[in-house]
């Protein structure tokens, strides 16, 4: 990547440290996997974001998301 991902946070300019995976089961399917990246502040907040829509799937180290995209 050439450049630093910056946090999905509306008006946050930090970098992002996590990778937040998520799936709307009324337009997505099942496997398809929408991501947020999120900065160590605004992790916890995006979180309940999609966790109360129940769209949360999965959150992890974005260092780890990147290592486990470049497996595929
Ligand atoms: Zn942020």
């Amino acid at each position: 990547m050439s450049e630093t991902p910056i946090c999905s946070a509306k008006g946050c300019r930090a970098d992002a440290v996590w990778v937040l995976a998520w799936n709307n089961p009324k337009i997505h399917t099942p496997e398809r996997r929408k991501t947020w990246i999120a900065c160590e502040e605004h992790r916890e907040h995006l979180s309940q974001f999609l966790g109360v829509r129940g769209f949360l799937k999965d959150v992890v180290p974005l260092r780890e998301w990147e290592d486990s995209a470049a497996d595929r």
